[in-house]
């Protein structure tokens, strides 16, 4: 590959030559044989990231597409969100534009979302729907997931819409087991393909509401994808490109074995949490709750984070991210998603002492 600016944002993340060359493969037609072949043999293997029987579908759109799709198709009326950062905030204002009734349950930046709290807010009756984000990618928050979900699981009539942008693939999440009505991810984070890409499974239960609820639209109307899907189509034209090079990372990731790379991810995020810590660093997320795919550091030391982050592009052709939105400066966020390796997350942890000295 020719000499780049290496990517150890949390997201977009690097994309390894191998990927890029699936994604730049000849096209083929999205309504014939090599198409349907195609998605026919990706599909058990996302069925099985996702710990589902239920169909997986391709989104020619980012995650955000999903998103909305998901309070479109879902949402009767009322949908309590989850907000605990950027990404998981944002969702209110989105399920507001679709015109729901969005409540906030919000806790301070840095905090998880706590089940008692949503088993509270869940215990008035009046939510038919909840959002949250698995891995807050901007706070480096983890949620509980295995005990909000045992909340949900309360309440029948509430279902449960997630996003797993950046824990996807990379830690377990089994979505039947755990109860999960619309579970979604991205293609630039945690499955490291260029960006412009989902997918997403939708529970018996999610798409029988759907059919009850007008406004679903067209591009992401479920039910246009379920019925397509079983005639391995996409609703539109989609990315042949992401679906190529999402047929190459789904060989490595099985090829590799699901627990080697879960455990990769547990040991490279260790060698971040030890630097941090070694070097006089504070975490911005509490104890306990801490990504496995990104750390986000809390700039105690009082550095220049903006001047770090410019020598270590500079010196190293290495790019971490300043800190998201009002968290810029006050912190500094460290990717182990998608490809890396315990050298190379040791080789940007040197790099970062470079230029830190
Ligand atoms: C990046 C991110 C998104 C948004 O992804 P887009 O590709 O911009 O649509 C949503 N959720 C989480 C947790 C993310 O990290």
């Amino acid at each position: 590959m020719q000499q780049h600016d290496k990517l150890f944002t949390p997201g977009p993340v690097e994309v390894s030559a191998k990927t890029l060359a699936a994604f730049a493969r000849p096209m083929i037609g999205h309504r014939g044989e090599d198409f349907k072949n195609l998605y026919r043999d990706i599909h058990p293997k996302l069925q099985t990231l996702f710990g589902t029987k239920q169909p997986v579908f391709l989104s020619t759109s980012s995650a955000w597409g999903v998103m909305e799709g998901a309070i479109r198709n879902v949402v009767r009326q009322n949908v309590l969100c989850c907000m605990c950062g950027a990404f998981s905030d944002k969702w209110l204002d989105v399920a507001r534009r679709c015109g729901k009734n969005a409540e906030p349950l919000q806790v301070e930046w840095g905090k998880h979302i706590d089940a008692k709290d949503v088993d509270l807010a869940l215990s008035s009756g009046k939510f038919d729907a909840v959002t949250l984000i698995h891995n807050e990618t901007s706070t480096g928050v983890m949620n509980p997931l295995p005990e909000i979900c045992a909340t949900l699981a309360k309440y029948p009539d509430v279902a449960l819409i997630l996003d797993t942008v950046s824990s996807f693939s990379a830690v377990k999440i089994d979505m039947d087991e755990l109860g999960i009505d619309v579970m979604l991810t991205g293609s630039q984070k945690a499955l490291a393909l260029p960006p412009g890409f989902s997918l997403f499974s939708v529970s018996e239960k999610a798409f029988a509401r759907a059919e009850k609820i007008d406004n679903r639209g067209y591009y992401f109307d479920f039910l246009e994808f379920k019925k397509q899907q079983a005639n391995w189509m996409t609703p539109t034209t989609p990315s042949i490109g992401h679906i190529y090079a999402l047929q190459s990372k789904l060989e490595e990731i099985f090829e590799e074995g699901i627990d080697a790379r879960l455990d990769r991810h547990e040991k490279t995020n260790a060698l971040v949490h030890d630097w941090v810590r070694s070097r006089g660093f504070d975490f911005f997320a509490e104890e306990g709750f801490r990504s496995k795919t990104l750390t986000c550091v809390k700039n105690n030391r009082g550095i220049d984070v903006v001047d770090l982050v410019k020598r270590l592009r500079e010196r190293h052709h290495i790019v971490i991210d300043p800190g998201y939105g009002k968290l810029k400066g006050k912190t500094f966020r460290l990717s182990n998603m998608g490809d890396e390796t315990e050298e190379t997350v040791s080789h940007l942890l040197a790099c970062l002492d470079d230029v830190l000295k």
